[in-house]
């Protein structure tokens, strides 16, 4: 390896992003072979990123614990004592920039729109126009990589040992194969589907797949689970009951991830879950309703869609959903039916 081939590519956005950014990891390593490739990550995506075989290591950025206050200087310790030669910055927050400009790598590419950019010495334009996954190998291209292609661009993850263990110990438990799923989750609550609309769509599923349904998510999304089997129970005999199962924060990220290898398909809310299911290679439908694909965060696989309400005047209204609707009605989720999902899951599994 010459010197110059030792790059630190920073990612400590959520884990969504983190999945989407494996493709510009892959791309990576496909145009610097004989590269060290370090990548930092928070705790959460400690295990996917130690995984993936183009990495040879990982380095853990703890802002909640290790990491806070004078902590940080151990990490810039711990940073500098690498020697790294080129570092990619595709977050933008003010943190990661001053993790930059103390890192002392020499050549350090950034976003201009970064919080604190002056923190790199190259600056590169986000293009907003691409989806997220293209906008960050246009960032490999634009700084180190001119010949990468945007077209490599699906998600991947690996299965780790413990994941396929605690998958198969959870569909044992539960004494069934091969589920449907559904991705209730979000932080912001106008990202959610209706309680209503995912209690119909598990009805209609059980008996259209004979299959039964798991509602995913993390431990904090189990009440929002329980709303919706709560809801079910109005108009899903006992029968249909019984193959709903709450099953958010069951399982690690890694466990969620073996669990949708295992699964028919994925119906989920616009959250982490939609690339966690394209980095598993089965069919998925994510619900859009305040935010729009065009955004950049659409699924990028073969075999997925999106279900939202078209030409509705009021989306997008935000980048990312609100905790509230601002117009009151919440319309963008309220209208979107159980029939309009089900349409687009035959379009994915046919
Ligand atoms: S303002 Fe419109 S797009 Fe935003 S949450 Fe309300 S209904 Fe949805």
């Amino acid at each position: 390896m010459s010197e110059n081939q030792n790059i630190l590519l920073i990612q400590t956005a959520f884990i969504g992003d983190v999945v989407l950014t494996t493709p510009m990891i892959r791309a990576l390593r496909k145009c610097k072979p004989g590269a060290k490739i370090t990548v930092m990550v928070k705790p959460e995506a400690r295990a996917f990123v130690e995984s993936l075989e183009e990495i040879d290591e990982v380095l853990v950025i703890d802002k909640k614990k290790a990491h806070r206050g004078l902590g940080m200087l151990k990490l810039i310790r711990d940073i500098r004592k690498r020697n790294f030669r080129i570092l990619l910055s595709p977050h933008q927050s003010h943190r990661t920039s001053i993790i930059a400009w103390l890192s002392g790598i020499p050549t350090r590419f950034g976003y201009r729109s970064a919080g604190f950019s002056m923190a790199y010495h190259h600056r590169l334009k986000r293009p907003m126009e691409l989806p997220e996954i293209h906008r960050l190998l246009r960032f490999l291209k634009d700084s180190i990589c001119p010949d990468v292609s945007l077209e490599d661009d699906i998600p991947h993850l690996e299965e780790t040992e413990t994941g396929r263990h605690e998958a198969q110990e959870l569909l044992k438990e539960l004494n069934i194969r091969s589920p449907i799923l559904l991705g209730c989750s979000s932080v912001w609550a106008t990202k959610r589907w209706t309680p209503h609309g995912f209690a119909e769509l598990a009805r209609d599923l059980i008996k259209k797949y004979k299959s039964d349904v798991l509602l995913i998510g993390s431990p904090a999304d189990a009440d929002v689970a329980d709303q919706i089997i709560k809801v079910a129970r109005e108009f899903v005999g006992e029968d249909g009951l019984r193959r709903i199962h709450n099953v958010c924060g069951k399982t690690s990220l890694p466990g969620l991830f073996s669990l949708m290898k295992r699964s028919q398909f994925l119906v989920s809310n616009d959250s982490a879950p939609v690339h966690f299911g394209c980095a598993a290679r089965i069919p998925v439908v994510a619900l859009f309703g305040p935010t729009v694909p065009s955004l950049g965060y659409a699924p990028i696989a073969p075999r997925t869609a999106v279900a939202e309400l078209e030409g509705l005047y009021c989306r997008p209204c935000g980048t990312h959903g609100s905790h509230i609707c601002p117009e009151g009605h919440f319309r963008c989720m309220r209208e979107l039916t159980p029939a309009m999902v089900e349409e687009k899951i035959l379009e994915v599994i046919n």
